[in-house]
């Protein structure tokens, strides 16, 4: 068979790291017989600026056939961020029922953390981000009568869909790893959302007593990602509180840019979607030093999602084996002075 993955490259470095990974992407595809084939799909701001839409009315039926999505990051310096995160990326996530977000966190060897006591392999976690509701909700407004003060409201959504579908996946996670999740709350201020959310974890892990469950408030859990961050194995967060963990995790493993992340629906009616967690990045588009490792691990994940394991460990073990090597070419993020282009040409030569 063959794949059919749509790509959206999106804005800013998004093309960059995308189009130049795809190369090493296709070469490793070819060196494992699988075969695929890409629809690139211009969506993002440049089009909401010339046509007043990220992405036409339609989109969400044109991606649903396919087999999979690949995000490069939006985000542009005139349109505002609401815009051109809800515009596109969350229309999808949402629409498609990818309540699960899975992102990573991984000290490979070769790589400095900024935490210096620890090496090559010591940080290990997966973080569980709820990917369609919670903070992220379109719920609230800036019209209320009736106060004599300036009032906004911005509401949290938990329904028992989203949150039951993203514990159970870090519970199924949990099982296939160390055994152990922490479930990161802030129960203690916000006493409705995250009361419901706590006593879903309770009960969805009455069906998984070998995993050992360990509760955390955020302001806490942000404090033991820098002091105990070796401790964690599977981690489960709402979608605002994932979001920002998923960066402190993307920090202490050496670079954002390294980060990879995947938004899944798990009953696999809709295509899933795949995007390194970073932005745009405006500080460093067009000159050619964005990391391009998050965009590959992305499509490690991609491949993994699709069962294409050994490919997948294909394109992990040539990030590995790259990162481990002094020699080898590296962006400035994590200390080198190459560009994104000689990196994934170093990569092509490292698949096995
Ligand atoms: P960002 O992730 O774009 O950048 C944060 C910092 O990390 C910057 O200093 C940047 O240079 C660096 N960085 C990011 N990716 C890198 C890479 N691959 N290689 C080397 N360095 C890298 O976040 P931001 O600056 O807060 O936001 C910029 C824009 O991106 C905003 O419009 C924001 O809304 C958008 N954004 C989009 C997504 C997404 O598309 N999923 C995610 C986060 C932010
Ligand atoms: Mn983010």
């Amino acid at each position: 068979m063959t794949y059919d993955v749509a790509v959206i490259p999106g804005d800013g470095i998004g093309p960059e790291v995308v189009d130049h990974a795809m190369a090493l992407v296709e070469e490793a595809a070819a060196a494992h017989d699988v075969s695929f084939e890409t629809t690139r799909y211009d969506w993002g701001s440049e089009r909401y600026l010339a046509e007043g839409a990220m992405m036409p009315a339609d989109a969400l039926d044109r991606l649903r056939g396919y087999d999979a999505i690949f995000l490069g990051a939006v985000g542009h310096p005139d349109v505002p961020d609401h815009v051109t995160l809800h515009g596109l990326r969350l229309e999808i996530t949402k629409g498609f029922k990818q309540h699960v977000c899975k992102r990573p966190s991984y000290l490979f060897e070769g790589v400095t953390s900024p935490l210096r006591e620890y090496a090559g392999g010591d940080i290990d976690f997966v973080v569980y981000r709820q990917n369609t509701e919670g903070e992220y909700a379109d719920l609230g407004g800036r019209e209320y009568g009736g106060f004599d003060n300036e009032v906004a409201v911005q509401s949290a959504l938990f329904t028992r869909e989203g949150t039951e579908t993203i514990v159970r996946a870090a519970f199924e996670a949990a099982t296939e790893r160390a055994g152990k999740l922490t479930n990161i709350t802030k129960s203690n201020a916000q006493a409705h959302g995250m009361v419901f959310w706590d006593d879903i974890v309770t009960e969805v892990g009455e069906e998984y007593p070998s995993v050992e469950v360990e509760r955390l408030l955020v302001d806490a859990a942000s404090m033991d990602f820098v002091r105990r961050p070796d401790e964690f194995d599977v981690i489960v967060a709402s979608n605002l509180f994932g979001d920002i963990l998923t960066d402190l995790g993307a920090g202490i493993v050496g670079s954002l840019g390294l980060a990879p992340s995947s938004n899944i629906d798990p009953t696999r009616i809709h295509p899933s979607m795949f995007e390194p967690v970073h932005g745009s990045a405006f500080d460093i588009t067009g000159k050619g030093i964005a990391n391009p490792i998050g965009t590959v691990l992305s499509w490690k994940l991609l491949w993994e999602h699709l069962g294409e394991e050994a490919l997948a460990r294909a394109l992990h073990d040539a990030v590995a084996a790259q990162l481990a090597d002094p020699g080898a070419p590296r962006t400035p993020d994590i200390g080198g002075d190459s560009g994104t282009e000689a990196v994934v040409d170093d990569l092509r030569l490292r698949i096995e």
